[in-house]
């Protein structure tokens, strides 16, 4: 107790103002309000206190201007707040789940380095602290974001270090299981598996499997084939049936902006899942296959299941995979059906007629537009007119300028080779892929 009474006065006497926080040892200071789990809620300042005492300073300011009087008490106070020991990990965690894990993980270096007993305090402390830790963490999966990602690691990481498989299997199965779990989690968790037998781990990985593959089909897919890797495929064929079963779910409408965001998760969903199922069983790989191709909308074949099949078959252990042959024929057929159609650059100046509007002055263009012979038009019009056409023709082979020597200024239209351009551009594109896609 007299070194407590000191460190108390220690403290004491670095306070030069109101307001100054000042602590050293084992103290903790925390904010003016504080609840404590089984101890109620600590109140600062004590307002009842304060009413009977004498301000350590009085400011009085008169009214000037706008600005009213003002009538200032300072109050200079100290407090010494305790708990009872064994409450401590509440105070700890009642900081947050990040700040309480960070606290674990010096708890779990101080452990390992006095010996490692089972018994030590510490490792008590600990199996408290990791308590409160899963009982504050969020329930709500819609709500969830990957922020806690790297936070559930280091949280695994210290429960196996701290051999604290009770709370281990409480944060596997209520928490990453049902809550949050993606792909950076995948390597710790595997480790986390590894401690437990392997009809448990194939119990959460089946878990995970059916909660988070509709939005994360790539990182449970790729999970499904470490797993298997890892133990063997028995047991894990329901797993492998959610897959399909996501896999051929209708695809939600979607508005261009999620169908942007989710091309990167649709190309990542390809080459994971059918490595995945190949290990299960190849038919399951195959039906995989076809479902890809038959969602052409999600699945696409220029922006998906071709680049999917340019990097499956440059992999040594996944170009031979019998899904990834079957798919790898579709494609090849797709780019042998465009690279037959004919290819040749414009012999005279006729374009094809793309015009959206059927008015007389776009009728005039699109009568332009299919005139072997002319190469330029001129419309002389109002601002509003002019813009109109360049709206209407805006798919046409057609560059625009505009003369403003006279009002009402002329726009001029010029024929180009811009659709040839991209057929052309398109067709060494597709020959370079297709040079890729047939190299054994
Ligand atoms: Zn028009």
């Amino acid at each position: 107790m007299s070194n407590m009474v000191k460190r108390f006065a220690d403290t004491l006497n670095q306070v030069q103002h109101t307001g100054a926080y000042y602590a050293s040892g084992d103290i903790e200071m925390h904010a003016i309000r504080l609840d404590v789990t089984g101890v109620g809620t600590i109140a600062l300042p004590l307002l009842d206190v304060l009413e009977a005492m004498n301000p350590s300073s009085l400011e009085f300011n008169e009214a000037t201007g706008n600005a009213g009087a003002s009538f200032d008490r300072l109050y200079a106070l100290a407090a010494l707040v305790v708990w009872p020991r064994k409450r401590y990990m509440n105070v700890i965690a009642q900081s947050g789940i990040v700040a309480s894990i960070g606290f674990l993980g010096e708890m779990c270096k101080e452990w390992q380095n006095s010996g490692r007993e089972v018994d030590s305090p510490i490792r008590i402390e600990a199996q408290q602290l990791s308590k409160h830790i899963i009982e504050q963490w969020p329930t709500d999966k819609s709500s969830y974001t990957a922020k806690f990602s790297i936070e559930s690691n280091d949280f695994m990481a210290h429960l196996i270090s701290f051999e604290d498989l009770k709370q281990l299997d409480k944060f596997l199965s209520k928490c990453i299981t049902e809550v949050s779990y993606t792909s950076a989690n995948t390597p710790v968790l595997l480790q986390c598996l590894t401690k437990f037998s392997q009809a448990y781990a194939k119990e959460i990985v089946t878990a995970i499997l059916v909660a988070h593959s509709e939005k994360q089909l790539a990182a449970c897919a790729n999970l499904l084939y470490r797993v298997v890797k890892l133990f063997d495929r028995n047991d894990l064929q329901p797993a492998a049936d959610h897959l399909i079963n996501t896999i051929a779910s209708p695809t939600a409408q979607e508005s261009r902006y999620h169908q942007r965001i989710n091309a990167d998760a649709s190309l990542e969903s390809v080459l994971e899942v059918l490595p995945a199922l190949e290990v299960m069983d190849s038919a399951l790989a195959k039906q995989a296959a076809t479902l890809f191709l038959e969602q052409s909308k999600k699945y696409p074949m220029d922006d998906i299941l071709l680049p999917a099949m340019l990097r499956l078959y440059q992999g040594d252990a996944s170009r031979n995979l019998p899904s990834v042959c079957q798919l790898r024929e579709q494609v090849l057929i797709h780019l042998k059906q465009r690279i037959a159609k004919p290819l040749a650059s414009p012999e005279n100046w006729t374009r094809e007629n793309k015009m959206t509007c059927r008015c007389d002055n776009c009728q005039s263009v699109a009568a332009f537009l299919i005139d072997p012979k002319l190469s330029t038009y001129h419309y002389k019009a109002a601002e509003a007119k002019r813009s109109h056409l360049q709206t209407s023709s805006h798919k046409c082979d057609l560059d625009f300028s505009t003369e403003k020597k006279s009002r009402p200024y002329v726009l001029i239209c010029r024929k180009n080779k811009a659709s040839y351009q991209k057929l052309y551009q398109q067709r060494s594109l597709d020959l370079k892929d297709l040079a890729s896609l047939e190299d054994q």
